[in-house]
């Protein structure tokens, strides 16, 4: 009887772990991360630069605690995309994973699509509306902002 309640304990803590576990990759699979915790924020960004690196209309981005990333397989090439950010992506497939501030290593923004269930991290608001192609109509209720937020 111990050892059936001791299980169930055990599985009650992994289950309860698991759920705040969120893992993801590139589209080869290349490479693979885990992410424990929440996520600090989270954005649609329309800017230029998101745009040209990622070659998307837009791209959701989430951000967590650098010391809550682990890389399990392989690592990200970073790629200098402005005086201070640098985007990391798979050497192989030329998935985009990452957007990294120089001055704020203690944050690591990972691209929502890269996660295996982008439901887990919802977008809250759009930044950098201004640079969105005409064409593309976005009728959420979410924040707008036309440039950066703040
Ligand atoms: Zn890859
Ligand atoms: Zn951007």
């Amino acid at each position: 009887m111990i050892e059936k309640a001791q299980t169930n304990e055990n599985t009650l803590t992994h289950n309860k772990l698991m759920n705040k576990i969120l893992s993801g990759g590139c589209h080869c699979g290349a490479i693979r991360y885990i992410v424990t915790g929440e996520a600090i924020d989270s954005d649609y960004c329309h800017c230029h630069d998101c745009q040209k690196s990622v070659g998307a209309v837009a791209v959701t981005w989430c951000d967590f605690k650098s010391e809550n990333c682990q890389w399990l397989e392989g690592k990200v090439k970073e790629y200098q995309s402005s005086d201070n950010i640098f985007r990391g992506f798979c050497e192989n497939c030329g998935t985009s994973l990452t957007y990294r501030h120089k001055d704020y290593p203690q944050f690591t923004t990972i691209a929502s699509a890269t996660l295996d269930d982008p439901n887990r991290v919802a977008p809250k608001y759009h930044i950098h509306t201004a640079s969105q192609p005409d064409w593309l109509v976005i009728d959420d209720a979410l924040d707008k902002y036309p440039h950066a937020r703040s």
